[in-house]
């Protein structure tokens, strides 16, 4: 039997569907988790079940000290635990990312620094250290910019600016967002980048031994121009030319060769305009939140099964999408304001329009919640499949239109 050490985040969407897939294909999971090293051992939890993801080579060490044996492959559910999955790899010796090509990617600062020295289109992109004024900027400055964190995910942190007064506010607020988020906040400090205009779009892969393979372009109908940038939808196929969609599978099958990328998924955001194709980001993990779900059919299982198939090098056939329900949607339900969720009416009436295949509501009542930029939730998610992308975006419009929720007030200090 095939072991797995799987790095499973106490607040991650996907836990409970890694854990299926592996049950299902037979394979042995090795938990480990980042539950409070304080609270985990008095509920008799073992060491590896209390790591902290954000410091990989001391969380290593706890991992290499108490496990037994060698497991098959080491993989991280989300995003938080990318880095220690590829220190693990590497220190184990089993196959995958490089650590420090999985840590280049994800620091937005020095990913920028990678595309523009291999010569992609590239913002200009200035670094703000902590307790710099962003005035000293304003001369080298074209508005409007960007102001982002680091490492953040999911828009948390990151926030358009058109002008001087606007940006010394963005810069206030994401340094605070960054405080409470990263450990080394200090030592970070931000970026500051151009704005690209621009539709965008998302391309979900995977690498096997340095080759990407597009699983799925997914189009975001709803403008994401800013001040702030939450997602809401995906829909696939693209409804791009082919041609610009193969260039777009280029330009990012060459960043992930610039950046050292060679196996396991890989999730990438592109702006498109008059001037090209530009990478916003290269993540070496998979699509976010339970977006995963809506490849399920054109993968002939779910992403996790996929992942997990690949992980221990289990021949995985790709079934080419097709037939009367080839175009698939999903919506992660955007957090209209801050507040305390207290429940929702009209489930049953959004589940019940044409072509919605499900509505996951992830939010738990009296959970505090927050749009970006400062929070990196959603509601939920609404899921469509119907015979053309449009359909398929349409459904997930109507849908959303059924759905109140009811968001009380939060005290603001919450
Ligand atoms: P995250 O990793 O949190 O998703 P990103 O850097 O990808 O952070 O930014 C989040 C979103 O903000 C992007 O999907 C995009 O919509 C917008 N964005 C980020 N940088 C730019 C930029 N330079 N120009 C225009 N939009 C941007």
């Amino acid at each position: 039997m095939k072991r797995v050490l799987l790095l499973l985040p106490t607040t991650g969407y996907r836990n409970n569907d890694f854990l299926a897939a592996a049950k299902k294909l037979g394979v042995e999971i090795v938990a480990a988790a980042n539950y409070c090293h304080q609270l985990a051992p008095s509920w008799g939890l073992a060491p590896i079940m209390a790591l902290h993801f954000d410091q990989p080579e001391q969380a290593a060490d706890t991992v290499l000290r108490e496990m037994n044996g060698i497991p098959d492959a080491v993989l991280a559910v989300d995003d938080s635990g990318v880095e220690l999955a590829a220190v693990l790899s590497e220190r184990l010796g089993l196959p995958g990312n490089r650590a420090e090509a999985v840590r280049r990617v994800r620091d937005k600062l020095a990913f920028r620094r990678l595309l523009k020295e291999r010569e992609f289109e590239c913002p200009g992109f200035h670094h703000l250290p902590s307790g710099e004024d962003p005035r000293k900027l304003l001369g080298e400055l074209k508005f409007p910019v960007v102001v982002k964190a680091r490492r953040l995910s999911a828009s948390r942190g990151v926030i358009r600016a058109d002008d001087p007064e606007a940006l010394a506010r963005a810069v206030s607020w994401v340094r605070a967002i960054q405080a409470r988020a990263d450990r080394d906040a200090e030592t970070l400090g931000l970026v500051v980048e151009e704005f690209i205009p621009g539709r965008e779009y998302a391309l979900e892969g995977g690498l096997h031994q340095g080759k990407l393979t597009t699983l799925a372009l997914f189009d975001k109908p709803d403008p994401l121009d800013g001040p702030y940038f939450e997602e809401t939808l995906y829909v696939t196929p693209s409804r791009l030319p082919q041609a610009l969609q193969d260039c777009i599978h280029q330009e990012v099958a060459r960043a992930c060769r610039a950046a050292k990328l060679v196996s396991g998924p890989v999730h990438a955001e592109v702006r498109v305009n008059d001037q090209g194709i530009w990478i916003l980001e290269v993540a070496a993990r998979s699509i976010g939140g339970l977006c995963g779900r809506a490849l399920t059919h054109l993968l002939g299982m779910s992403l996790e099964e996929f992942i997990l198939r690949q992980g221990v090098a289990e021949p995985v056939p790709l079934l080419p999408a097709a037939g009367e329900d080839a175009a698939a949607g999903v919506m992660m339900i955007p957090i209209p304001r801050r507040g305390i969720y207290r429940g929702l009416d009209g489930l049953a009436a959004a589940q019940s329009v044409p072509g919605v295949t499900g509505v996951a509501i992830t939010v738990e009542p009296g959970q505090i919640i927050a749009p970006p930029p400062d929070g990196a939730s959603y509601l939920g998610f609404i899921f469509s499949r119907a015979a053309s992308p449009a359909d398929a975006e349409a459904a997930l419009r109507v849908a959303h239109g059924r759905l109140r929720f009811d968001i009380r007030r939060a005290h603001a200090a919450l």
